[in-house]
């Protein structure tokens, strides 16, 4: 009361002595007390420390081994880069699927496909009764935009869940005027757009970029300075990622924010006779990049910038991660949060990574499954497979003769993991939206009617038995008649 006193005489003498001011003018339009209440207003505004905002910036087909921050040495990736510097690298991040929109949901939801349902871009879609990361921070005050650019995240497939502005391709009128993705370039001028017009709220905001998924046709000058089509997607999209930044940074957006890079999954590009995804589940299509850069406001002491972690992660812990710095109750997940490997204040959290792939059954094959930890994967297939990702991180040679046990064990595990379908808890429609279901065929996504869970009677045709001449039928595009190509 005092304090208050003590302003309004101080602004009443103030007004009084620069009579004929622009101060004396503003004086006059309000009284005193209006000016007073104001600072006021402004002083404690700016006192109370701001919720970090959040952004979210997911890569689609990208794999870590075709970054420059994870070595790959043909091209650098400055906007990519300058994250990492300022950040923490994780070398070990692992997606759940080689497919979009399992990944992106388990990415949202932090669980495992068979605790959210969603086993295939073409399945069914995130149920209502599950909670994601938006929901969670749209509850908190937080403004949320999505801005994605493939229709495998459609607004019906469950992720617009929590996004109280959700954009995405546009469906046309007629099928054939119908865009199946949109250019991160584009992708990039609508999130400027949102966050110009949202006010001073904290935002979370999530940007997906497609381009790096196959067909690989980057713009100029990308296409013609780069030999491998692939990698001028990537540089495109790294380009697009740094104008967003320098965006957010002239709006003062970006000093308070959590920056999160990832990857959906990788792309064969021809290891194991897979041209691009969705079928295997070897580590070209599962590790993935991650990166956590932190505002000043959430580095904890053992937080640096420019740092490694080394130990295994999983897309599933993003969720916990973010709940965890910004002081919000975690919610009941497959995921655990990273921050003990962020602050430094650990070097290993012994995790264990699953991922599936459920697209095979769309074509009368084995689905599969994986667990690995930080030295052994195990596939679970009609022939299955243990790697020793140490001695062999490209997964040439099946050990499962010489390690019994250890596949025993993990084949015990992965098990567990896989009865958590969450089909046998709910029985829920799987019907896809007959225009997104062609849609998705547009893509190449072979689209058939229902995702049997994994514990049913797998089919006896193994995937690796298949790749050669399904490749082969894709490349002659002759259809993809599931049975007559396998070995
Ligand atoms: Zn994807």
């Amino acid at each position: 009361m005092n304090w208050f006193s003590h302003g309004e005489s101080r602004m009443s003498r103030h007004e009084h002595q620069q009579s004929g001011t622009w101060l004396s003018s503003v004086g006059r339009a309000l009284p005193p007390l209006g000016v007073v209440l104001l600072t006021l207003a402004w002083v404690w505004w700016s006192a109370v420390p701001k919720p970090a905002q959040l952004v979210l910036i997911t890569i689609d087909t990208t794999r870590a081994d075709r970054l420059s921050l994870y070595g790959f040495a043909d091209a650098t990736m400055p906007a990519l880069e300058r994250l990492a510097r300022d950040g923490v690298v994780f070398d070990q991040a692992i997606s759940v699927a080689p497919l979009t929109l399992p990944a992106h949901t388990s990415l949202f939801t932090g669980l495992f496909p068979p605790g959210h349902g969603v086993r295939d871009n073409a399945g069914r879609a995130l149920d209502e009764n599950h909670t994601t990361l938006a929901e969670v921070l749209r509850d908190r005050g937080y403004c949320t935009g999505a801005f994605v650019s493939s229709v495998v995240l459609d607004p019906s497939r469950g992720l617009a869940q929590g996004f109280e502005h959700y954009a995405g391709v546009l469906p046309g009128a007629r099928r054939e005027a119908t865009p199946l993705q949109r250019r991160a370039d584009e992708v990039v001028a609508d999130a400027i757009r949102w966050f110009d017009g949202i006010g001073t709220c904290p935002l979370f905001l999530w940007t997906h970029f497609y381009d790096p998924h196959r067909p690989y046709e980057p713009p100029e000058p990308y296409r013609s300075r780069y030999f491998d089509p692939y990698i001028g997607e990537i540089m495109f999209v790294d380009a697009q990622i740094g104008r967003l930044l320098d965006a957010l940074e002239q709006r003062h957006r970006l000093e308070n924010a959590i920056v999160i890079v990832a990857a959906d999954h990788g792309e064969s590009l021809g290891e194991h006779g897979e041209e691009d995804h969705g079928i295997f589940v070897y580590e070209s299509v599962l590790r993935v990049p991650l990166i956590v850069r932190l505002p000043g406001s959430l580095t904890t002491s053992g937080a640096t910038g420019d740092s490694r972690v080394a130990d295994l992660v999983r897309l599933v812990d993003v969720m916990p991660t973010v709940l965890d710095l910004l002081r919000i109750p975690a919610l009941v997940t497959d995921g655990v949060s990273l921050t003990p490997l962020l602050d430094g204040s650990r070097n290993a959290l012994g995790l264990e990574g699953y991922a599936e792939s459920m697209y095979p059954r769309q074509l009368g094959w084995s689905s599969l499954a994986a667990l690995r930890d930080n030295r052994f994967k195990f596939i679970q297939a009609p022939q299955p497979e243990l790697y020793d990702l140490e001695s062999d991180p490209f997964e040439r040679t099946n050990i499962i003769r010489d390690h019994p046990a250890v596949a025993q064990t993990m084949s015990r595990r992965l098990g567990q993991a896989e009865s958590r379908d969450e089909r046998e808890r709910t029985a829920r429609s799987d019907h896809v939206d007959a225009d997104v279901r062609a849609r998705l065929a547009a893509l190449g996504y072979a689209a058939g009617t229902s995702v049997a869970p994994l514990h049913a009677a797998r089919p006896a045709l193994d995937p690796k038995d298949c790749i050669a001449g399904y490749e082969q039928r894709r490349r002659d595009n002759t259809g993809l008649s599931p049975k007559g190509f396998c070995q």
